[in-house]
């Protein structure tokens, strides 16, 4: 599909904007990487700072004003948008005017979900730093002008997409992720494109890949894993009753939210992982369930997500996934349902994971049986939702 049939399909979705390009530094690809180098790169800047040909002013330019605590008023919000539900953000910022993930202390009463289409457009957002760098462009931490909502812009470029045929396939998940409301999974506010390129405002995941905190932390105490693995769970099963799988259920596909809360994300079409041991040696494999691998033209059912359930928490907790091994043995013991749980392990923990990994789907624990498990309510007194 040409660039042009892409931006119709997006059309039809919902708005068309062809808008001046204030991100043309900050989201450029060939720029953005010394954005990010510079310290300047972490301050929300005005449009007019951000364009390529006043980077030296950029350097120069004071912050934005760091937010003070806010609660926007109801008049506020009609301001901002007849269609957006009520919205209330607080925002505290550390001594530095700088803002940074890390500064933020963000309370969302209610998202600022629009109940219908809205013609967003880059002049609405003040750009911030870049959060990371996926498959098709960047993430930027972004505010929204009129309301001060802090939330993510996700940059995707066009011809990136063609390049890849990854259409269809970035259409469909926006409108699957843009009918999703859960408290643990990263809500897709709106969408909009230019030329060259989409971009996604998603919500901002404060505290960053969960797949660093793990590989920074080893493993996770059991308490810590039961609670995240509950939210998993309660996201799947919101997903599963509206009949989508996720089928890609990962670390490298969780976020954490401010309050250390799961956001799982990225519905298919982002693949980027920076760490190689997912991309050079086996892709997705040590996630991907038997009935996935085994004989061709098997199809598979919702319970595939249950089995990456069972291998996600196996890593939470032992720190490396159950099957790991070269690319042929990873197939092997998957396909035979091998492996071993280690001794540190809690024998509570290890009845849950037995329960995951079942090679016949059919007999996998289901999703409303998982919050009620003994290991689940041993470390998840009060909720299984975000606030565990
Ligand atoms: P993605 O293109 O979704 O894979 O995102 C690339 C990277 O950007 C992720 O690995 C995260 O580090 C970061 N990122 C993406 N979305 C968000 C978000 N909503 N909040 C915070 N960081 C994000």
């Amino acid at each position: 599909m040409e660039i042009a049939k892409l931006s119709a399909a997006l059309e039809r979705i919902h708005v068309t904007d062809e808008n001046e390009d204030p991100l043309s530094a900050a989201t450029d690809g060939r720029t953005s990487q010394k954005a990010s180098n510079s310290k300047t790169a972490t301050k929300l800047s005005s449009k007019t700072k951000l364009s390529s040909s006043t980077s030296k002013a950029n350097r120069t330019r004071p912050a934005l004003q760091p937010l003070a605590l806010q609660k926007l008023a109801i008049a506020n919000a009609t301001k901002l948008s007849t269609n957006l539900s009520r919205v209330t953000v607080t925002t505290t910022l550390g001594q530095s005017s700088r803002i940074s993930a890390t500064h933020y202390h963000i309370a969302t009463e209610s998202a600022l979900i629009p109940s219908v289409p809205r013609a967003w457009h880059l002049g609405m957002f003040d750009i911030g730093k870049p959060l990371g760098k996926g498959k098709f462009g960047r993430v930027y931490l972004a505010r929204e002008k009129t309301s001060g909502f802090v939330c993510a812009l996700k940059v995707l470029h066009k011809a990136e997409i063609q390049q890849e045929g990854f259409e269809k396939q970035v259409r469909r998940e926006i409108e699957i992720q843009s009918h999703l409301a859960h408290p643990n999974l990263l809500s897709l506010y709106g969408h909009f494109h230019d030329s060259r390129r989409i971009f996604l405002i998603v919500e901002f995941a404060g505290q960053g890949e969960l797949y660093k905190h793990l590989r920074k932390e080893q493993r996770f105490p059991e308490r810590k894993a039961a609670q995240y693995i509950a939210q998993t769970a309660s996201a799947l099963k919101y997903l599963h009753r509206k009949h989508i799988i996720h089928r890609d259920i990962k670390p490298e596909n969780l976020l954490v939210g401010i309050y250390g809360e799961i956001k799982m994300s990225d519905f298919g079409w982002s693949v980027h992982t920076p760490y190689a041991r997912r991309t050079t040696l086996c892709g997705t494999l040590d996630y991907l369930p038997p009935e996935m691998l085994s004989s061709m033209g098997v199809s598979y059912s919702k319970q595939v997500d249950l089995w990456s359930l069972g291998v996600l928490m196996y890593e939470f907790l032992v720190g490396e996934a159950p099957f790991e091994d070269s690319l042929v043995m990873t197939k092997r013991k998957i396909v035979r349902g091998e492996y071993s749980i280690p001794s540190f392990v809690s024998s509570e923990a290890k009845d849950l994971i037995k329960r995951l990994l079942v090679l016949d789907p059919e007999k996998r624990i289901p999703l409303e049986e998982i919050e009620r498990h003994p290991w689940i309510i041993k470390h998840c007194k009060k909720s299984t939702d975000s606030k565990g």
